[in-house]
């Protein structure tokens, strides 16, 4: 699928220029040419949404909602779940955790990216060890749920694609083990839904949450989607215009707010029309596509980097469950003898190729699987080991359509 910056060239500092390697798609990928192409037609004709009788506020806001109905779609939502349009997918999963129940307990595995980790801190939360198989990973949330007392209400929250190994995550049965117990789940898809179909009901999740800027639609959206109840008993994510559905002042001098019971409880403000127009285009386009193809493609990437990896003796590929774990092209290295920021430096600077160093927004995880203390390294992607010492940070490569 044809994407954008496919044509740069950078200059390298051995001398002359090469074309751009964009190898950091797990971080933003780059934007889908038909994605670009819808914005740009539609770009001219932007009015408010849900605001303004004239042609191009209808116009806007008949995509607005279309874009909604795409996306519930696109993740075969069930036909009473609402498609909340958000920032991000920290913004969706911190709008969930502002909307849980209370007494809400929260399940969660230390090997999560810290938008799945750290929202939760208001409830009360369990850590999950991180697992070395996703039997185990199965196995060890079965246990800390059948140990939860009250049996109150309980969520889980989980990745289905790591942003750091690319290894995919047995969501099904987690989601089977959650609801065997009365907890419900709330799948973190940023790096499973630009890789693979995702689909609510098939994989029987109570909500996903993903970003349009890893979806191919870099316009400032993302979205949340699934059960209403939860959302719509709790209090508005942003109090505002658009939440709103009347407010009166009353007599004793306040005022007195209905909120609406849809979507746009949560959606207070004037909303990112293009960013949720950008989001429902990469849908289409990768739906048209086929997941298929894109899988394929991308399953014979993964092997050839692998497989270039596995013969410098000095890198050690990053993996939670093991060589054989299915996964997406999301590639996480230490070269032995190497300081990962000087290496990750060195090949945009002598190669023109972009990856990313540190530890990735999953400190946890990272440190679990360098084996370094939570001293060794205090800021996201900071401080390393000098060169020739072992490495506190990783690098990694990522890819996706259009590699
Ligand atoms: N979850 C995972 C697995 C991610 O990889 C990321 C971003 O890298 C996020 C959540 C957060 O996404 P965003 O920064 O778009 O909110």
């Amino acid at each position: 699928m044809p994407v954008l910056g496919r044509d740069v060239t950078v200059p390298l500092v051995t001398g002359g220029e090469v074309t751009y390697a964009a190898l950091d798609y797990a971080a933003s990928a780059p934007a889908l040419q038909r994605v670009w192409d819808d914005v740009a037609a539609y770009a001219p004709y932007y009015g408010s949404v849900h605001r303004g009788a004239g042609y191009l506020s209808q116009l806007s806001t008949d995509l607005f909602e279309n874009s909604r109905r795409t996306v519930h779609e696109f993740l075969d939502c069930r036909d009473d779940d609402q498609v909340v349009f958000t920032r991000s997918t920290t913004d969706s999963l911190n709008l969930l955790a502002a909307a849980l129940p209370a007494g809400c307990r929260v399940f969660v595995f230390e090997t999560e990216h810290h938008a799945s980790l750290l929202p939760w801190s208001d409830a009360d939360v369990t850590y999950l060890d991180a697992p070395r198989t996703p039997a185990d990973a199965v196995r060890t949330l079965e246990r800390a749920l059948a140990d939860r007392e009250p049996y109150g209400p309980a969520l889980v929250c989980v990745t289905g694609a790591s942003n750091v190994t690319g290894e995919l995550w047995p969501v099904r049965e987690l989601a089977a083990a959650a609801h065997a117990h009365g907890a419900r789940i709330v799948l973190d898809a940023a790096q499973l839904a630009p890789h693979h179909p995702v689909s609510v009901r098939d994989l029987d999740v109570d909500w996903v949450a993903f970003s349009g800027h890893k979806l191919y639609a870099p316009f400032g959206s993302g979205v949340l989607a699934g059960r209403a109840d939860w959302l719509q008993a709790a209090e508005p994510y942003l109090a505002g215009g658009g939440a709103s559905r009347t407010v009166a002042r009353r007599a004793d001098g306040g005022v007195d707010v209905e909120w609406h019971t849809t979507a746009a409880r949560h959606e207070a403000g004037s909303p990112n029309v293009i960013g949720v127009y950008a989001i429902a285009s990469a849908c289409k386009a990768l739906t048209e596509a086929g997941f298929d193809a894109l899988v394929a493609r991308e399953r014979h990437l993964i092997d050839t980097v692998r497989a270039g990896l596995a013969e410098v003796p000095e890198v050690r590929v990053l993996s939670l469950f093991g060589d054989d774990a299915p996964r997406v092209g999301v590639i996480s290295f230490v070269v032995d003898g190497w300081n990962s920021s000087h290496f990750a430096a060195a090949l945009s600077a002598e190669y023109g190729i972009g990856v990313r160093d540190g530890l990735f927004c999953a400190h946890p995880l990272v440190r679990t699987l360098l084996g370094s203390d939570p001293q060794d390294v205090g800021e996201c992607g900071a401080p390393d080991a000098a060169p020739g010492e072992r490495s506190l940070n990783a690098i990694r490569v990522s890819f996706g359509a259009g590699t």
